[in-house]
């Protein structure tokens, strides 16, 4: 059996009881890069670890090679936890795991995990459809891989309307380019957005601003997510009065564990 788990945004105490159950039961653990080393703690002690990040476990492992690796521990009768961060089925390749282990007749169940936009915005005490100013939410990434390797950008024309909440996993740093799509999108300028990274970790850190000055945001540590929306409003107006703890006066940074 593979379990498909996702892994919460960070901060172990975010993690489902089931993952937590199966993490300390599992033989294998198959990890991505962003699960931190708090969360692996909980895997018990006979279990192998494996890390099948593409950043710094496992430079140049393919999806393939991840995939054979799943089917054949499970083939060998061993309990398979495949660990995601966040939730398995947002940006994490969910379904191309589940084709390969359907193709393999190996059985699978999948776990939920809190997804990153939601971390941050529970972070920031922001309601995502704060229905006095939203009427959708929209879960984006800033780079699309389509078929072939080719990167590809979101349709911003008809996702940023001034009644939604645009939620942007793997933003990238290219803000004054953001900042020209929202504007020729037709967002006013003095929509709020917010950067946020390392959500829900000890290491989290986050930054306030508005479509007119998106291009001035720092870049912050990566994983990071930016938010825009109307919604973001009340939380901006209670950070600028209120900085939980202020990390460098001169760039504003504010972090608030
Ligand atoms: N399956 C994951 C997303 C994987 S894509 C989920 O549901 O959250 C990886 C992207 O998620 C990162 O580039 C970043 O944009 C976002 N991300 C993941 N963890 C994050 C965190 N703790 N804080 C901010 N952004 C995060």
């Amino acid at each position: 059996m593979v379990h498909l788990v996702g892994a919460g945004p960070g901060d172990p105490e975010l993690l489902t009881v089931k993952a937590h159950r199966l993490l300390a039961a599992a033989d294998i653990v198959l990890h991505d890069d962003l699960v931190p080393a708090a969360i692996l703690a909980i895997v018990g002690p006979q279990a192998k670890v494996i890390s099948v990040g593409k950043r710094c476990g496992a430079k140049g492992i393919t999806q393939a090679e991840i995939n054979a690796l799943m089917i054949d521990f499970a083939r060998r009768g061993l309990d398979v936890v495949r660990l995601k961060s966040g939730d398995p089925g947002i940006f994490g390749r969910l379904a191309e795991e589940i084709d390969a282990l359907t193709a393999a007749d190996v059985p699978f169940e999948v776990v939920p995990g809190i997804t990153a936009g939601l971390g941050a915005a529970a972070s920031l005490g922001v309601s995502l459809t704060d229905r006095r100013k939203s009427a959708r939410m929209v879960v984006v990434t800033g780079h699309h891989a389509q078929k072939g390797g080719r990167q590809e950008k979101p349709d911003w024309k008809n996702l940023a309307r001034g009644n939604a909440t645009l939620v942007i996993y793997m933003p990238g740093h290219d803000f004054a380019g953001l900042r020209e799509e929202f504007l020729t999108a037709g967002l006013a300028e003095d929509i709020p957005a917010a950067i946020v990274s390392h959500a829900s970790t000890p290491q989290q850190q986050h930054q306030y601003t508005t479509i007119r000055d998106l291009d001035k945001l720092p870049h912050l540590d990566s994983p990071a997510i930016l938010l825009v929306g109307r919604v973001l409003e009340d939380a901006r107006l209670r950070d600028a009065e209120n900085p939980l703890f202020a990390l460098d006066d001169a760039s504003l940074i504010v972090t608030s564990r």
